[in-house]
C-alpha cells in the first residue's frame, strides 16, 4: 500500500512537504536499498538521519506498517555499510556507546563531573570568560538549562527494596535508566514513593542497564541486544510482576525486546516476558494501582467536598495479564495530597506529609506527550486521566501534543536546525494555553520543553516538569 495517510502525521514532511522526507518516502528508498537498486550510501544515510524515529506514521497506518523496525533495519546496513564517518565521529560514538551508557558506574562518575562543573563555580568561571560561546548554539541551549546531575543514582540514595503502603498490590520493579539516573534521580525517587503509595512494593535491581535505545537508534543492533540481556536477566532475577517505566523512550525498547531478541532461540522467550510485563508508570498507577481520592480524604477529614476540577479515573483493571496479582480497586475521583486526610496514610519515609502542601494553589497543566510513549507504548489515555483527576489542577490539552517536540534521543543535537523548527511551532501551541506547568514524561522532551520555555520568553510564567514531579508534589507536598 502507498496510500499515503501517515504524511500529515510525519512532522518532517509537515515542515518540508517534501516526499523523500515522508514516511511513504523513506520506506521507498529503503525498498531500494533492499531490492539493490541503490547503495545504503550518504545520500540514503542523511535521508534516514532526517527522521526523528518519532513513530507518528505507525498508529495512522491502516496496514499496521512497522517503520520503526524497519527504520532500525535501515540504520543497521548504513552503519555496516558506511566508510564516511569521519574518526572524531567514530571515536565518540565507541566511546559513549561501548564505553559509558552500558556502565552505570561510569554514568555516575559522568555524574559527578557536572555535579562539580555546576556546584563549585566552574560553570559560572566558563560562562565568565565567554568559553561557551565556542560551542554552536544549541549546545549552549542545552548546557543552560540542564538539570543538577547526581553523582548518586536512585538505589545509593535511597536503597533497593521499598515497601508498598497498606496492603501489596504486585511487586514492581523500577526501571531506572542510565541518564535519568544522573540527571534525573530526583524522578526516580519520586516515582518509587508514588508507587508505594499506590500500593507497590518496589524493587529496583541494580545489575540493570541502559535500555539500549540510543544503540537500537543508531545502527548499533549488537549492542542493543546485549543491553537487553542485560535487564531481562536483572529483572527476571528479582522476581516483579511489572517493569515500571518513567522514561517513554527507554519503556518503549524495552515492550520490543521481544521483537529485537525474536532470532535468539536461548533469549527470546524471556525477552517476551519482559516486553509483556513492562508498563509506563501512568499506566500502572491508573489501571493497577490505589491512590487516595479526594473525595475519599474529604470524607477522612470532615472537611466537605475537595474534588478538583477533572474527571474521575478510568475503571479497576485487576491484574488482566496471567500471573500479575488482581490489584485493589483502582484510583478513583480526583487525586488528593494526603495532608488534607490525617486517615489517609501518606508517602511515608522522606515523603511525610503535614499541612505544607501546594496543591491549595489552583494551577492550570498542559501536557505534550512523549512520542514513544505515545506511539508505542499506546500510553496517552493514562496520563490525561491522573491530570484531570488531580485536586485544584485544570488540564487544558495542547494543541498537537502527539506530535513531536524535535528532541528525539539525540536528534535536537545532530539535527539543530530541524529539530529547532519544530520546536518553534510547539511552543507557538504552548503559549495559547496560557499553563503554568508544562509536563510531559521523558526525561529528552522534558529538556526541549525547558529549552523552548527559555528561547521563547516564557521562564516567568511557566514550568516543565516531569508528570511524576508534579503528582508527588500535589500528592505528597513539597518538602
Ligand atoms: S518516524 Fe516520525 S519523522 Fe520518521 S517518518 Fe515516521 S512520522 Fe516521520
Ligand atoms: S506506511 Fe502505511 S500509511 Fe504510510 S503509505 Fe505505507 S501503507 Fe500508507
Amino acid at each position: 500500500m502507498r496510500c499515503g495517510f501517515c504524511l500529515p502525521a510525519c512532522p518532517t514532511f509537515r515542515e518540508t512537504g517534501i516526499e523523500a522526507e515522508s514516511p511513504r518516502g523513506r520506506i521507498a528508498l529503503m525498498k531500494a536499498v533492499a531490492d539493490g537498486l541503490m547503495d545504503p550510501d550518504e545520500a540514503f544515510e542523511t535521508q534516514m538521519n532526517h527522521c526523528l524515529g518519532c513513530r507518528a506514521c505507525e498508529p495512522a497506518c491502516p496496514a499496521d506498517v512497522k517503520y520503526g523496525q524497519l527504520l532500525e533495519q535501515a540504520r543497521d546496513s548504513v552503519e555496516k555499510h558506511t566508510t564516511t564517518h569521519r574518526w572524531w565521529v567514530k571515536a565518540a560514538r565507541k566511546t559513549a556507546f561501548d564505553g559509558l551508557f552500558p556502565h552505570q558506574n561510569r554514568m555516575r562518575l559522568l555524574g559527578g563531573a557536572l555535579q562539580m562543573y555546576q556546584k563549585t563555580g566552574l560553570r559560572k568561571l566558563v560562562r565568565g570568560a565567554g568559553l561557551m560561546k565556542m560551542f554552536p548554539a544549541h549546545m549552549r541551549e542545552m548546557e543552560a538549562i540542564l538539570p543538577d546531575a547526581s553523582y548518586k543514582g536512585v538505589v545509593e540514595q535511597i536503597g533497593a527494596f521499598h515497601p508498598a503502603k497498606g496492603e501489596r498490590i504486585a511487586t514492581v520493579g523500577l526501571f531506572r535508566g542510565c541518564i535519568m539516573d544522573v540527571l534525573f534521580t530526583e524522578t526516580n525517587k519520586h516515582t518509587v514513593e508514588l508507587l508505594n503509595e499506590a500500593g507497590f512494593d518496589v524493587v529496583i535491581p541494580e545489575s540493570q542497564n541502559c535500555c539500549g535505545a540510543l544503540h537500537a537508534h543508531s545502527g548499533e543492533q549488537d549492542g542493543a541486544k546485549a543491553l537487553a540481556k542485560g535487564n531481562i536477566a536483572a529483572f527476571k532475577a528479582a522476581g516483579v510482576d511489572w517493569i515500571a517505566s518513567n522514561a517513554g523512550g527507554c519503556g518503549a525498547l524495552l515492550v520490543e525486546y521481544d521483537h529485537l531478541l525474536h532470532d535468539d532461540a536461548q533469549w527470546k522467550q524471556d525477552a517476551a516476558w519482559c516486553a509483556t510485563r513492562t508498563i509506563d508508570v501512568s499506566k500502572l498507577l491508573v489501571e493497577h494501582g490505589r491512590l487516595q481520592s479526594a473525595a475519599q480524604a474529604a470524607v477522612a477529614a470532615g472537611a466537605g467536598s475537595m474534588v478538583g476540577s477533572g474527571a474521575s479515573i478510568g475503571g479497576a483493571n485487576n491484574g488482566s495479564r496471567s500471573g500479575v496479582p488482581a490489584s485493589a480497586p483502582a484510583a478513583v475521583s480526583a487525586i488528593s495530597p494526603h495532608g488534607h486526610a490525617a486517615a489517609s496514610g501518606g508517602c511515608g519515609g522522606s515523603c511525610s506529609g503535614g499541612l505544607g502542601f501546594a496543591s491549595d494553589e489552583k494551577v492550570r497543566i498542559t501536557y505534550q506527550d512523549s512520542c514513544h510513549l505515545r506511539n508505542v507504548m499506546r500510553s496517552s489515555e493514562a496520563p490525561r486521566k491522573l491530570m484531570r483527576s488531580v485536586a485544584n489542577a485544570e488540564f487544558v490539552e495542547l494543541a498537537e501534543a502527539d506530535r513531536c517536540c524535535g528532541s528525539a534521543g539525540i536528534y535536537n543535537l545532530t539535527q539543530p536546525q530541524m529539530a529547532g523548527q519544530i520546536l518553534d511551532h510547539k511552543m507557538e501551541h504552548v503559549k495559547h494555553t496560557g499553563a503554568q506547568y508544562l509536563l510531559t514524561s521523558n526525561p529528552g522532551c522534558l529538556l526541549q520543553m525547558k529549552n523552548g520555555i527559555e528561547k521563547h520568553g516564557m521562564s516567568g510564567q511557566m514550568e516543565a516538569l516531569h508528570l511524576v514531579d508534579f503528582l508527588h508534589e500535589r500528592i505528597c507536598g513539597k518538602h
